[in-house]
């Protein structure tokens, strides 16, 4: 027995060895696992490695605490590709918000934009929290650092004039938010996320009753009007039906974003970008959260200038004129 493990092990070891010899290992950062950057990542790494025999390139993919942890492992060079929202790829590309210390993240390239994110407002149907000014006084998560949205909760709260002392704020993990909404220590939480999730599903589905709460109002229109990669979006009642909400909830939302360094190999980025817009119809199939996608779309809601390997396969594809040419720098 002991003999066969060894032997096991030891053929296992020189296939591992073998494929070493050739292959490019990729990681991909995404977010936490009941959310849509996860579930991304892995649609993404499995079409590239579906292609082993030609692109020899191997993805793996990583959970992160979010856009700005995946941002700047990105630039440091910690991962090859993340997963940002398009407000966060403006704001690192101009150093601002996160990045105002550090200023400009200028090795930040885009790839393409994926699924639509919106602002999502959880509160415990008890709290009696049916709009934003409600917060007030209330134990709510604005979402931990590294994530997306922590700053566009402190948005929300700023665009109607809520301060961060008003509320009793916590900065905890998505992931783990609905849980603590069930056991009552939380009367709310925001995320930025994707529609329909593992997430608010399970924030939705437990014990107490909970609904999703409007993110809307004079302030909130000055908030789009003042930033202009914000957007009025719309979460469908039928996604939650648990929830208490009748009717869908309207919010203001972002883009989840796929973004590289300029440091990663042109070749590396021209194939992930073409596996995915050339099997763009079984990708769509992957979440529902990607049904609206086209490629026209893809090409809209980025920021920095999108890398040279993804601009070959854009050429190739006669995709060229879809996009902004402010974000063609090479
Ligand atoms: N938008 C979130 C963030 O940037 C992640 C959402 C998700 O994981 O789907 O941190």
């Amino acid at each position: 027995m002991k003999r066969i493990a060894v032997i096991l092990v030891t053929v296992s070891l020189l296939m591992i060895g073998c494929a070493d010899e050739k292959a490019t290992f990729v990681t991909i950062g995404t977010g936490g696992v009941t959310g849509v950057y996860y579930p991304t990542g892995g649609a993404i790494s499995r079409m590239i490695n579906q292609k082993f025999d030609t692109y020899k390139i191997k993805a793996t993919v990583e959970s992160t605490s979010g856009s700005v942890f995946n941002v700047n492992s990105v630039i440091s060079g910690d991962l090859e590709f993340g997963v940002a929202q398009s407000d966060r790829q403006y704001q690192a590309y101009h150093g601002l918000a996160e990045w105002a210390d550090a200023g400009r993240q200028t090795d930040l390239r885009s790839v393409f934009a994926i699924h639509p994110e919106s602002i999502t407002l959880v509160a415990a149907g008890e709290s009696g929290i049916n709009d934003i000014a409600a917060l007030k006084g209330k134990k709510v998560n604005l979402g931990n650092p590294g994530s997306g949205q922590l700053q566009n909760s402190k948005d929300v709260l700023a665009a109607v004039g809520i301060t961060e002392d008003e509320i009793s704020a916590e900065y905890v993990k998505a992931v783990e938010a609905p849980g603590l909404l069930q056991d009552e220590r939380l009367d709310a939480f925001f995320y930025t996320v994707g529609h329909p999730n593992g997430n608010i599903k399970e924030a939705t589905s437990g014990r107490i009753k909970v609904r999703i709460v409007p993110i809307t109002g004079a302030g909130i229109d000055n908030l789009l009007r003042e930033f202009p990669y914000y957007a009025v979006s719309v979460i469908p009642q039928t996604f939650y039906p648990y929830a208490l909400n009748k009717e869908d909830t309207q919010t203001i939302g972002v883009k989840a974003t796929f973004v590289t360094s300029r440091n990663v190999s042109e070749d590396i980025v021209y194939a992930i970008t073409r596996e995915v817009f050339e099997n763009l119809e079984d990708f769509r199939t992957l979440h529902p959260a990607y049904e609206v996608l086209t490629p026209a779309n893809m090409l809209e809601g980025l920021s920095a200038p999108i890398h040279r390997g993804a601009l070959r396969y854009y050429r190739e594809a006669g995709l060229i004129d879809s996009i902004d040419p402010a974000l063609i720098i090479e």
